[in-house]
């Protein structure tokens, strides 16, 4: 009777083991694995009782055994469980498996595992990730558009605006000079008449680029409307800058848009102890007016007594 009772407690408890979804085992003192649940077979590919006798080496990465050694089992000596450990095993074809595990040790030296397959986890573990880092990229992107213009990579209006009131505000502070341009191409709307729009298009690429290589990195260059850019020159003073100016129309002068090569007027002007971007950019702008109304192809320095033509200059 009580053999009968033994016999059928051994198969209830077999037959719940090897029907749970997750893996049992039990290993020895030796690392030897005593039991396996029919998880292995059914789920891992191992042959059934491939493993029983064997080392738990054999279903254990390189990583895992050295875990195995270095941390599991100290923790065990000590405390007896490890909990929630992240480990990979060897399924029977070979292939890698994320498993989590918690551990058991008892007073005879068996130790009891239960694990899950972690692949689904680690699975949206990374696609967690890859989403952060797209959004990530995407920050950056967003954060680059709203400084940059789209066509020519130059800053935009509403970043030229905000980084040139500092740097004017650095230069009052610091004693300096700033230069500020502003380049209108002359009879722009002939080269989309004529060549078309994209040829238009090209043509402000082209000078976009050109401008900024031509540009120090300590000085700002944006598309600030439609044919128009607008310079700061840091540290600069009203020589340099007009020397600056010269070298520019024949930098302009570089571009072509269809057979001809464009043209630009420019306006100039240069700050003083009390300018803020207001008042210089008010300046500059009636200094491009003027470089405009009086023959176009030519840079016009605003000065407190008057505009001034550069190319009249001594
Ligand atoms: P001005 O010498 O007086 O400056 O003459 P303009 O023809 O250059 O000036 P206007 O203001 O009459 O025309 C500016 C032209 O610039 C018209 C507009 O279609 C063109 N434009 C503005 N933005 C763009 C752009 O992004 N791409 C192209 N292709 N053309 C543009
Ligand atoms: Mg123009
Ligand atoms: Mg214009």
């Amino acid at each position: 009777m009580k053999d009968k009772q033994t016999t059928l407690d051994s198969a209830i408890s077999t037959y719940t083991l090897n029907n749970l979804p997750n893996g049992v085992f039990i290993t020895d003192v030796s690392k030897e694995i005593v039991y396996c649940n029919d998880y292995f077979s059914t789920e891992l590919e191992w042959e059934p009782d491939a493993l029983i006798g064997k080392s738990a080496d054999i279903i254990f990465t390189l990583a895992s055994k050295v875990f195995y050694q270095t941390y599991l089992i100290p923790t065990l000596l000590h405390e007896k469980i490890c909990e929630e450990m992240q480990l990979t095993m060897i399924n029977g074809k070979g292939i890698r498996i994320p498993i989590t595990v918690n551990v058991k040790s008892d007073n005879a030296g068996l130790i009891y595992w239960s694990f899950f397959n972690a692949t689904k986890r680690d699975k949206l573990y990374e696609e967690l990730i890859q989403a952060r880092e797209t959004l990530e990229q995407q920050a950056e992107q967003l954060k680059l558009l709203a400084s940059t213009d789209e066509l020519t990579t130059l800053l935009n209006r509403r970043e030229m605006k905000y980084r040139s009131t500092l740097a004017i505000e650095l230069a009052v502070r610091s004693h300096h000079s700033v230069a500020l341009i502003q380049l209108d191409i002359d009879h722009f709307k002939k080269v989309n008449d004529v060549y078309g729009h994209p040829e238009g298009d090209r043509v402000l690429k082209e000078l976009g680029i050109r401008l900024k290589e031509f540009s120090r990195k300590t000085d700002l260059v944006s598309r600030f409307g439609g044919e128009e850019f607008l310079i700061l020159l840091n540290d600069t003073n009203q020589q340099d800058a007009i020397l600056f100016c010269q070298r520019l129309h024949q930098l302009i002068g570089e571009v072509k848009a269809g057979e001809n090569y464009i043209k630009a007027s420019i306006g100039l002007t240069i700050s003083t102890p009390d300018s803020i971007f207001k008042t210089l950019y008010a300046e500059v702008d009636a200094a491009l007016y003027k470089a405009k109304e009086s023959g176009r192809n030519k840079t016009e320095l605003y000065n407190r007594t008057g505009i001034k033509n550069i190319n009249s200059m001594p």
